[in-house]
């Protein structure tokens, strides 16, 4: 493999423009170092007075930068180089720093909350900018409890943490799905959640079959374990959301970021109206590839194969150009800058960090990792990450440090956003009806995976939660039970669902990150919408970019123009995956 020294620059990121050298890195470490000792001296205990909590907070922000630039500086390094034992220790030194900073700062939001509600009035009066901040921070007021209590509750954190780090710990590391015989090959490789996907997609069943055998066989043979670890998670949930006064483990996680449980709700509700769209799906899947029964492994083939056509750097950047040029001149010659200065690091060399991310801080330009390997696929990566980084761009342009980066609500739209645009490009300026065909079948399994599948297992999450809420145990049938009359209810009478395709619940590792999954699909669908309106050309898009985190996501989002509360823009995404699934059925 290329060694990275043999890469020409023009194709490298210039993390210089974070540190010019690893020696002022150091100097800027050893300043946080100091001055978050220097804020604990100097402001804790003291925050009653106004003055005392601007410089506070003011000093905090600074932090706060100087810290995001060192955390990423280091790990970017690293990931040019994974086996880099200079980088990954600095990347240790800066982890450790970053816990650091947070507990000693953790004193500031428990002494604004000290505060009375008439005295901070007056000192966001004054203080404008901090407005946002500190009537966030009086939103969390009526769940903090009292001193003791909380001290309580922190302590049981370190203990709530169990049952993800125990499903992590036999997922990553004690789960061993032994080796498995490649086809049309005299050898066996190693098994592994990195491959099991990929493997899923080979044209040969025999094979995807005993691949999805034998990966859940080890499922099957730890299902005790995964429901004891599952069910310990869910009343974790529910101990923290009714000892702070929440009425569901729903609320309590959506509080955060203070979206309505009705965009939950509504999500669920209206995808329900399109599963026989999914159905439809599934029946055309079945025909394309011949087979009498449809199992899960059948699901992931693609219907359509990965193009000969090779795409160079120089050509996938012309193309993203042109497809993105809807978004505005001004926005395409920023995307070219960034292109050419510096922003992407796009081909593979030995060490590197695989996938591909968009990465960065606050006061320097965003960053690219890419794995570039000329295929179509890569050109929908490079849109994809760079519609990241120009959300990233413009929202640190316009916000000071404390509202620029996006919450994870709105973290997949942009980038969504910019797919969607690419994919109506190209299929407006190409007829060839293969193109098309394999265009429409990778839109099609991003619906699948990422609008449908996702609602799934929000579904299944809530149901869960909701058992425990009414007091019926968590048991493993059902947990199973639960999953397959999802399965069923999804994805129609044209799959058969086996033993294992019920026990998929055990393999997911998002489920102990609660209600987090749901906002893929919200995400996908308000890109769908916002893309609609780009190419309408009504819509203040730009003002989307802008905005940081300097409001509630939802209403950001309002402000756009999509109204994640209705049923709107899921059903317009939901109406536009119709139109594929009929012009693909056309084209197969
Ligand atoms: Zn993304």
């Amino acid at each position: 493999m290329t060694l990275r020294s043999e890469i020409d620059k023009k194709f490298k990121w210039h993390l210089e423009d974070l540190f010019e050298n690893d020696d002022l890195w150091q100097k800027d470490f050893d300043e946080v170092k100091q001055k978050v000792d220097a804020i604990e001296k100097n402001f804790k205990g003291k925050l009653n007075d106004l003055d005392v909590l601007k410089k506070c907070l003011d000093e905090s922000r600074g932090i706060g930068e100087k810290l995001g630039r060192l955390y990423v500086y280091a790990f970017m390094r690293l990931h040019e180089d994974m086996n880099n034992n200079f980088y990954n220790g600095m990347s240790q030194k800066v982890t450790e720093l970053e816990s650091q900073v947070s507990a000693k700062m953790s004193f500031i939001e428990p002494e604004i909350l000290n505060i009375s509600e008439e005295e901070l009035n007056k000192f966001v009066a004054k203080n404008n900018l901090y407005e946002f901040y500190i009537k966030n921070i009086l939103r969390m007021k009526k769940h903090i409890l009292s001193p003791e209590e909380e001290k309580i509750l922190a302590d049981a954190k370190n203990i709530a943490v169990g049952p993800d780090n125990i499903f992590g710990m036999l997922n990553n590391a004690d789960i061993n799905f032994g080796k498995i015989k490649l086809p049309d090959e005299n050898k066996a490789v190693e098994l592994t959640h990195g491959n099991f996907i990929s493997f899923m997609e080979s044209n040969n069943r025999e094979f995807r079959k005993n691949v999805f055998e034998k990966y859940y066989a080890e499922y099957l043979r730890q299902k005790n374990t995964i429901q004891a670890i599952y069910a310990a998670s869910v009343k974790k949930d529910m101990f923290f959301a009714k000892t702070r006064r929440f009425k569901s483990c729903l609320e309590s996680k959506l509080y955060g970021n203070n979206i309505p449980e009705s965009v939950y709700f509504n999500l669920i509700e209206t995808v329900h109206k399109y599963l026989p769209v999914l159905h439809d799906y599934m029946g055309l899947r079945k025909k394309v590839l011949g087979v009498s029964e449809l199992y899960m492994y059948d699901i992931y083939v693609p219907l359509v194969h990965e193009m000969d056509k090779k795409i160079e750097f120089d050509e996938a950047k012309e193309i993203v150009k042109k497809a993105l040029l809807p978004l505005g001149k001004d926005y395409v010659e920023k995307l070219d800058e960034g292109l050419n200065s510096g922003w992407i690091d796009v081909y593979e060399n030995k060490g590197k960090r695989c996938g591909a991310y968009q990465w960065g801080s606050y006061g320097c330009h965003p960053f690219v990792l890419l794995n570039y390997d000329n295929k179509l696929d890569d050109v929908f990566t490079l849109a994809h990450e760079m519609g990241h980084a120009m959300h990233s761009f413009y929202s640190w342009g316009k916000q000071e440090n404390l509202y620029a980066d996006y919450t994870i609500f709105l973290a997949e739209i942009a980038s969504t956003a910019n797919e969607t645009l690419l994919i109506k490009y190209l299929l407006k300026n190409n007829s060839d009806s293969k193109f098309r065909a394999y265009l429409l079948n990778y839109f099609i399994e991003q619906f699948r995976r990422t609008l449908y599948r996702q609602t799934m297992f929000a579904e299944f999450e809530l149901k869960a939660h909701e058992f425990v809420e009414n007091g019926q145990p968590l048991t493993l049938e059902l947990l199973n039970k639960t999953y397959h009359d999802l399965n069923l209810m999804y994805h129609g009478k044209d799959i058969v669902f086996d033993e294992n395709s019920d026990i998929e619940w055990m393999r997911i590792p998002h489920f102990y990150k609660p209600f987090y999954v749901y906002q893929y699909a919200t995400g996908h669908s308000a890109a769908i919408a916002l893309a609609e309106k780009i190419l309408a050309g009504k819509n203040n898009y730009r003002e989307f970019l802008e905005s940081g985190s300097s409001k509630y996501s939802i209403e950001i989002l309002k402000n756009a123009g999509v109204d994640m509360t209705t049923p709107e823009p899921i059903e317009n995404a939901l109406k536009y995956f119709k139109e594929l699934v009929d012009e693909f059925k056309n084209l197969v």
